[in-house]
């Protein structure tokens, strides 16, 4: 593991545990070269998943995206780390477990709400707001599209 402050690539382990979900192992490391001490998280990955975008565009799963606009859509709301940790392994862990090795991306979203909603109420309307008009500009781009489609020479 590279460490972050000198980007010298040998830590020490210092210690190992569980998170509360029992689904990552934290550890805390100390860089070999500069002592800092930082910490990284492993986790089991159960199948590679890949995320449909469109008909088209199609991209691995990516769980730092998710955590980022569900840590964004919680900022400032006292919602422990803990927490939001818990809402996205549960989803990777649901996904995982489906059986489908292809998951649309709107599904994702939809999840995302779901677990947002029972969190906190703000960073929910936070995070379906932004989704509905991204959706909106989506639906709205596509039909731009086959009217262009229509007229173009
Ligand atoms: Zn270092």
């Amino acid at each position: 593991m590279r460490c972050p402050f000198c980007a010298h690539d040998s830590s020490q382990v210092k210690d190992s545990r569980p998170t509360e979900d029992g689904a990552t192992i934290r550890r805390r490391r100390q860089c070999e070269s500069c002592a800092a001490r930082f910490t990284t998280f492993e986790r089991i990955q159960l199948r590679e998943l890949t995320v449909v975008k469109s008909k088209d565009r199609r991209e691995p799963f990516d769980r730092d995206k998710i955590h980022l606009s569900v840590s964004l859509a919680c900022r400032k709301r006292g919602v422990e780390q803990e927490q939001i940790d818990q809402l996205v392994s549960g989803i990777q862990r649901r996904l995982e477990t489906s059986g489908e090795t292809e998951i649309q991306s709107k599904r994702i979203g939809e999840m995302v709400m779901e677990g947002l909603q029972q969190l906190d109420s703000v960073a929910y309307i936070r995070f379906a707001s932004v989704y509905k008009d991204f959706r909106e500009a989506k639906d709205f781009e596509e039909f731009a599209g086959t009217v262009k489609d229509l007229f173009e020479e």
